[in-house]
């Protein structure tokens, strides 16, 4: 079905609906040029725009010319915001056609970009920014937002942007482009999504001098300072959105452990980068397993990291082998960290409480390729930030080891990747099973093309909070993302496998989102932790509840 064919949902405006200029100059309801002769006289917009009516169809056929123009991918970052100012719809429909192409640009790694270079390329606010200054009023400036019917917070405090480290309230760029796939992805309502920076100071001394940084300009507080203001700001938020999951993002690991265990089991809250990372790698080493042939019960995974992201996907893959019948400490006895000092093991001094279920009775290493040698891992799982860890020799040990090594490179940006998709595929003589954080396009080797899957969280993340949304679950658990995972590693499909894509097209993401929220609410509902009624029929709830980015009639 043609745009054009699409009908128009019809709605008769209030009498307090904007009119003329401010109908114009409103997100939500602008239409541009496809405002139709009707709207025109009914809502005071004659003479505001030029005569000629066109529709959603052409006017995404501008904005493709438009951002295919742009010379760089941060100017069309900085387009595209633009758009999302300007006309949601048409944003929205934009994404969604051609999510492939744009979700690179306002999702990693041209966000990362973007969020170095905030203060300077910054136009209007987006969001809320609620800073340190704000101490002890934030449910008075929570209630600033215009929208009412918030069910989605996705909320940083900037301190670990993707792996660039702490950019402080510049960090705005990531709540954003996470709320926006969860509309693209899942059909979450644009107005129902709020993204939330916590400006609580930076440490990061380029932007402490810099003049055009838009955030304090002052130290992070730290300690009980700063555990009163995210006690204050979570309250704060249950009381104006009682129904809104609350998404943490890019928080420092200490403080994303240590929030997330204290309000998991009070408030409905999860970390993407721990649990939603631990999902949709867990279903990579599935779908991984779908072409090595072996058991996950057999894997031994060997990370380099065990920071959020590392300890998240341990954690779902010992939950995993559990469910296949290994016990808890078998299960933990075959997933293997290390980190900057090197292999955690038992009485290492000084670990972090996060890393001791995984500090084995075993040597220590200091050298991630002796660790290789002496642990003998299938999967080698890359969450360190630190580039080019994945070197040659490491990679041809990992092919030596093994038939068809599982080489997950997933540190972000692009820039930061342990590997390259080629490096996986030339230094293992295209054996390896290769997935990244970022995207890298397909690799020609040996006579054969390779579609790097991309372990991108956001085939997770908003069928979790859309399936959370359906039936009002009290809590996102653990539970949820392990059955998230489950649901997508079904999904690629034996074409795609044979490519060495181990997660579906980006295409069929919706598809994907749908399904993974009708198995989330069922997780809710089973563990008595929905508040909404079940529906007769939960896949078709699912699917009438995703926002389609279409024009609605105002007369
Ligand atoms: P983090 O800061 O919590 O942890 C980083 C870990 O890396 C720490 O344990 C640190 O000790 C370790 N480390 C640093 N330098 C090292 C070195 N030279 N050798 C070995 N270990 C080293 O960060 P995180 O949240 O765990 O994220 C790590 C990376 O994973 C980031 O680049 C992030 O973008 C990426 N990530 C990817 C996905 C995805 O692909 N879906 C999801 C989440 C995070």
């Amino acid at each position: 079905m043609s745009q054009e064919d699409k009908k128009e949902r019809m709605i008769h405006p209030p009498a307090e609906f904007p009119r003329g200029v401010r109908l114009l100059h409103d997100p939500v309801r602008n239409k541009g040029t496809a405002f139709t002769k009707e709207e025109r006289d009914a809502l005071s917009l004659r003479g505001l725009l030029p005569p000629r009516i066109q529709s959603q169809a052409l006017q995404v056929i501008r904005v493709l010319e438009n951002l295919r123009q742009k010379p760089s991918d941060l100017e069309r970052y900085i387009f595209l915001i633009a758009l999302q100012d300007r006309n949601e719809t048409l944003f929205y429909r934009v994404v969604m056609d051609n999510l492939k192409e744009i979700m690179p640009l306002i999702y990693t790694p041209t966000v990362g970009q973007a969020c170095q270079l905030y203060g300077h390329i910054f136009r209007r606010p987006r969001g809320m920014f609620i800073s340190a200054e704000d101490r002890g009023r934030v449910a008075e400036v929570l209630g600033n937002w215009p929208h009412k019917d918030v069910r989605i917070v996705v909320v940083t405090d900037g301190e670990r942007i993707l792996g660039l480290g702490d950019l402080g309230a510049s960090g705005m760029g990531i709540p954003i482009g996470k709320l926006v796939l969860y509309t693209a992805c899942a059909g979450i309502h644009p107005t129902q999504c709020l993204p939330v920076t916590l400006d609580v100071g930076t440490d990061n001394e380029a932007l402490l001098e810099d003049p055009l940084y838009i955030g304090l300009q002052q130290r992070r507080i730290r300690g009980q300072s700063y555990d009163e203001f995210i006690d204050e700001f979570l309250a704060a938020i249950v009381e104006a959105f009682p129904r809104a999951v609350i998404q943490l993002e890019d928080f420092a690991n200490a403080n994303a452990f240590r929030i997330l265990e204290k309000y998991q089991e009070r408030i409905c809250i999860f970390d993407d980068d721990i649990q939603g990372t631990g999902s949709v790698v867990l279903a990579g080493l599935y779908s991984a397993l779908r072409i090595t042939g072996g058991n996950i019960t057999d894997q031994r995974v060997l990370f380099l990291g065990a920071g959020e992201a590392g300890l998240g996907i341990g954690s779902l893959i010992v939950e995993a082998m559990v469910a296949e019948g290994l016990s808890e400490e078998e299960a933990r006895k075959r997933c293997w960290f290390f980190d900057s000092k090197g292999l955690v093991v038992k009485g290492r001094e000084g670990l972090a409480s996060h890393k001791l279920p995984f500090a084995h009775e075993y040597e220590f290493i200091d050298d991630f390729l002796a660790a290789i040698k002496s642990l003998r891992p299938t999967a080698i799982i890359g969450v360190s930030g630190m580039p080019g860890t994945f070197d040659q020799q490491i990679l041809e040990t990992m092919a030596a080891l093994n038939e068809r090594p599982i080489v997950f490179a997933l540190s972000n940006p692009t820039s930061k990747s342990e590997c390259t998709a080629e490096q996986a595929y030339s230094w293992t003589g295209g054996r390896a099973v290769f997935a990244s954080g970022s995207p890298f396009d397909p690799v020609y080797f040996g006579g054969r093309t390779y579609i790097p899957g991309q372990g991108n969280n956001a085939y997770i993340f908003p069928g979790v909070g859309l399936g959370a949304i359906v039936s009002g679950t009290r809590h996102v658990t653990q539970e949820m993302f392990f059955v998230a995972a489950r649901s997508l590693m079904l999904e690629a499909s034996d074409e795609e496998l044979e490519m060495g894509q181990i997660y579906p097209s980006l295409s069929r993401v919706r598809d994907v989102s749908a399904r993974i929220a009708a198995e989330v609410a069922e997780v809710a509902y089973a563990r008595q932790l929905a508040r909404n009624p079940k529906p007769d029929d939960l896949p078709a709830c699912v699917r009438s509840q995703m926002f389609e980015p279409d024009y609605i009639s105002y007369v």
